[in-house]
């Protein structure tokens, strides 16, 4: 089947999908390809926060691009809420980074005086909470000895990332847009008179414009169009409690309670390739940091434990490039997808409606690396 858009976006992951989604609004003709299902998907297997807390210190680039996503979060969860009926958890309520040891609470206050200083007016509502301060905003937690206090960011959130991704397919198609799943990209390549002609199992599309948002899928793609594109999987394990009464009103690092009950405990980070296995070993290291900070979960059954792979660059920052011997293919990537889809379907989608990549961006290129090397 031979078809025509304007944007062909590869990879229906929170990235992928919410550039899509975007375009769609912008009344491009889009069409979205995501691949199989044995392909890794960090859009199902995340932690769901909506975080700025800690980004960005010493990188303007990825403060700016985390602050336009916290920014527009609201607006673009209503918009997306309304227009699929799907309402997707998200909660602005404030998130906590508690400090389990003097060192790191100054670690904290230190990262906000360093922050101050960068940004003047512009600092983002941050405040440092000693431990009668936050157990005045924890009522119903009695919190473990250890705990110092925490470090409090009024616009952090979270969301329920399944809702999410389901409202993004869902607003794609509302909006015009074609979303095909199965759909796994085989070929990129030029048509030979400004197109770019997209092979994938099941039919064939000639592209305006692509952009590749694949996760881990990228690497392949991105070399066929000459882009060297440095990411490696990073592991992460998630474990799950039965549902219990709501105790938790602000989502933490590493612990957060679901609008259904759930308490969601993580992280790891694990560096062991393409593996998606679940071990005791981080089980026990993830229930014994969640005791140390709030001990009576020990009351608490667990109920599942996940494993999801991170799509990890060598700085952790987001990669967007173009290729310089395919022009109108682009790269987009980055490891905090859920926070920055609000960016991504609206400031990121707008320069692709455009074709091309604002300056703002240019320091997300990922010559940034082999600079590094070279030096
Ligand atoms: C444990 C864990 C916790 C995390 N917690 C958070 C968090 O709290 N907050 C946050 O902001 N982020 C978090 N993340 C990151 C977040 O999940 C991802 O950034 C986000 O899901 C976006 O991923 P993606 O769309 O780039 O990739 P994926 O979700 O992996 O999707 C890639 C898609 O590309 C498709 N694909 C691959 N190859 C091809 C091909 N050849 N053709 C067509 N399609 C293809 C696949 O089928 C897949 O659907 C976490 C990640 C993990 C693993």
């Amino acid at each position: 089947m031979d078809t025509e858009a304007d944007v062909v976006v590869i990879g229906a992951g929170t990235v992928g999908a919410s550039i899509g989604y975007g375009l769609a609004g912008l009344g491009r003709r889009v069409a979205v390809l995501d691949g199989g299902d044995r392909d890794f998907r960090a859009a199902v297997a995340n932690f769901g926060l909506v975080w700025e807390q800690g980004k960005g210190v010493d990188v303007p680039g990825y403060r700016i691009l985390t602050r336009e996503a916290i920014t527009c979060w609201p607006e673009f969860c209503s918009a997306l809420q309304d227009e699929t009926g799907i309402d997707l958890h998200y909660d602005r309520t404030g998130g906590l980074m508690i400090s389990m040891s003097e060192a790191e609470f100054e670690r904290s206050s230190r990262m906000q005086a360093r922050l101050r200083d960068q940004l003047g007016e512009e600092m983002p509502p941050w405040e440092m909470l000693d431990r009668a301060a936050l157990e005045a905003k924890l009522p119903k937690v009695k919190l473990g000895k250890d705990v110092i206090g925490a470090s409090f960011g009024h616009d952090d959130g979270h969301v329920n990332p399944l809702r999410l991704l389901a409202a993004l397919h869902a607003g794609i198609v509302k909006r015009g847009g074609v979303l095909r799943g199965g759909a796994t990209v085989t070929s990129i390549r030029s048509n030979g008179t400004g197109g770019t002609l997209v092979e994938y199992a099941g039919g064939r599309i000639l592209a305006g414009r692509v952009v590749i948002a694949a996760g881990l899928g990228t690497k392949a793609l991105a070399a066929q169009v000459g882009l060297d594109i440095p990411i490696r999987a990073q592991r992460g394990q998630i474990l799950v409690t039965e549902r219990i009464e709501p105790f938790l009103p602000f989502p933490m690092s590493g612990m957060r309670q679901t609008r259904e009950g759930s308490v969601l405990i993580g992280l790891t980070h694990e560096e062991v390739g393409l593996d998606t296995a679940t071990t005791t070993a981080a089980a026990a290291v993830l229930s014994a940091n969640a005791l140390r900070r709030i001990p009576g979960l020990r009351e608490v059954k667990l109920v599942r434990q996940w494993a999801g792979l991170r799509v990890m660059t060598p700085d952790g920052h987001p990669i967007y490039a173009e290729s310089d011997s395919h022009p109108g293919v682009f790269v987009a990537l980055c490891h905090s997808g859920i926070t920055l889809a609000a960016a991504h379907a609206g400031m990121f989608a707008r320069s692709m409606a455009e074709g091309r990549l604002p300056a703002a961006l240019d320091v997300f290129h990922h010559r940034r690396f082999h600079v590094s090397q070279a030096a």
